[in-house]
């Protein structure tokens, strides 16, 4: 099972401990995905607040 950040909601690749945003908190209990790939062109990358492309979970409990 991957794991979710609960600060940015990036989906993290198996085996990382730390977000690449920096935050260590994470959690397996996520739900929702959506994949970002343009940013500037992503209205859910804008409602999220995603500055990155990459894999997000929309919710992180
Ligand atoms: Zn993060």
């Amino acid at each position: 099972m991957e794991k979710a950040c609960r600060d940015c909601h990036r989906i993290m690749e198996s085996g990382k401990a730390v977000c690449v945003c920096g935050s260590n908190s994470v959690s397996g209990d996520w739900s929702g995905y959506v994949a970002i790939i343009d940013v500037a062109e992503s209205e859910i990358a804008k409602k999220l607040g995603i500055t990155k492309a990459g894999r997000y979970a929309l919710k992180v409990r």
